[in-house]
């Protein structure tokens, strides 16, 4: 008798971003892994799903999990958190106020079916195997750069060969300890190219070549970035990186908002991986040419960057900064291209491609799944139109990671819900205190 650990029955399964949905869907795992369903097969343990939508789990391409403390500010201040004074930074945070505040903000994502993020930030020796206890795919990296921070938020760009020093000596600590752990991987993230030095890029490449790992980072995230690259070195962030042979389909660039044509057929031609967060950007009054972008041949991930994790949301923004710029309804724009964005692209653009991003037999039993009994998805004769155009993070019922049942009925299976949420607004508190005197 054919057998397998758990049995998903009645729902409705979208196997991946351009399939038909399957109604009545049976969807088998074995070992962390998905396996053809077969009759009669008998299960350790059977969830019937019926009036649920299963499909991919969703991959966050671009996340600071800690900066949660600013949400519902910074947004309304113009620009990124790392730029901006007045609210906290990450150079105030102790390691055990990132871990508090990274937790809440990896329980959000994995909460909104999120089941794997790329978390970047400080202290990430201490919050990614935090984050990992939740038991969602965590890939990442600390925070990479030679400025001084401290120095940005007065308006100059200083770079210390110390600084550098000590950040690439936790990241190479980083690789050693996790990448390749199971669900755990590094993804080398110099920060972007206004405060990395050419020299230090140079040396970020170098390891990642040694190691043989992906790189992110912001690139053309703001006006200043272009004027302090501009007066650097005589170029765009994206020729600059070019130049460094740092342009490649090994990259993941998050933003990619002020770019020449000349750079966005640049970025085509390598294959880049975008990391689009057009939430954030459209809150900034600014979005990325995605529609260009990806006629040119790069790669559209999505991403929520920081102070929210709804990739529901990521999906439904994606969708409508696209068509603001053709200024129209196209066949190439629609629901399905933002799944294959928050899925399948996103796993591609980790280097997980042939491991995640659709269901189907040998792929990691990686799973989000919406209740779709809920007034404003009802009815949903086309079950992906309706998520992404009125559903939210908040509608997923249950999570999945390799086989594992990591959120069942909306609540959290590995953590207190209240007391990541406790720990997080302490955390909160205690650094707004400090930022604001
Ligand atoms: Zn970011």
């Amino acid at each position: 008798m054919p057998h397998c650990d758990l049995l998903i029955e009645g729902v409705t399964l979208i196997p991946s971003a351009f399939e038909p949905p399957v109604t009545d869907a049976r969807i088998a795992i074995a070992q962390g892994r998905f396996v053809a369903a077969e009759a009669g097969m008998t299960a350790d343990r059977r969830l019937n799903l019926a009036g649920h939508l299963a499909v991919p789990g969703l991959i966050n391409t671009h996340l600071h999990s800690a900066l949660v403390m600013v949400r519902g500010t910074a947004e309304d201040m113009g620009f990124a958190p790392s730029y901006t004074k007045g609210v906290p930074q990450a150079q105030m945070l102790t390691p055990m106020e990132a871990v508090a505040l990274a937790r809440l903000g990896a329980l959000e994502a994995l909460l909104g079916g999120c089941t794997l993020i790329n978390d970047v930030y400080v202290h990430a020796r201490h919050t990614m195997p935090a984050i990992a206890d939740l038991g969602l795919h965590v890939w990442g990296c600390n925070r990479l750069h030679d400025v001084d921070f401290d120095a940005v938020l007065e308006g100059s760009w200083e770079h210390s060969q110390a600084i550098g020093a000590a950040m690439l000596e936790e990241a190479e600590e980083m690789i050693a300890r996790f990448h390749g752990q199971p669900r755990m991987g590094i993804q080398l993230a110099p920060h972007a190219p206004d405060t990395c030095s050419t020299p230090y890029l140079e040396q970020l490449r170098d390891l990642a070549l040694r190691h043989d790992l992906g790189l992110q980072t912001h690139l053309c995230q703001s006006p200043a970035e272009l004027k302090r690259v501009a007066e650097r070195e005589g170029c765009t962030p994206v020729e600059l990186l070019a130049r460094l042979g740092m342009l490649h389909d090994r990259l993941v660039a998050a933003h990619c908002i002020h770019v020449t044509e000349a750079d966005i057929a640049a970025l085509g031609a390598a294959r880049v991986h975008v990391a689009h967060i057009p939430k954030n950007n459209a809150a900034s009054g600014r979005y990325a040419p995605t529609r260009a972008l990806k006629d040119a041949g790069a790669r559209i991930t999505l991403a929520t960057d920081n102070r929210h994790g709804d990739m529901v949301e990521a999906m439904r923004w994606g969708l409508c900064m696209g068509r603001i710029q053709t200024g129209r309804v196209e066949d190439s724009w629609q629901p399905e291209h933002m799944l294959h964005a928050a899925t399948e692209a996103g796993a591609a653009a980790m280097g997980l491609g042939a491991e995640l991003g659709r269901v189907a037999p040998g792929m990691l039993a990686d799973l989000t799944i919406i209740n779709l009994a809920r007034p404003h998805l009802v009815p949903h004769n086309d079950p992906l139109g309706t998520l992404v155009h009125t559903g939210q993070g908040r509608d997923v019922s249950h999570v999945i990671v390799g086989g594992e049942v990591l959120v069942e009925d909306g609540r959290p299976t590995r953590c207190d819900m209240a007391e990541v949420m406790r720990d997080g607004a302490a955390a909160a508190a205690a650094v707004w205190a400090r930022a604001t005197g």
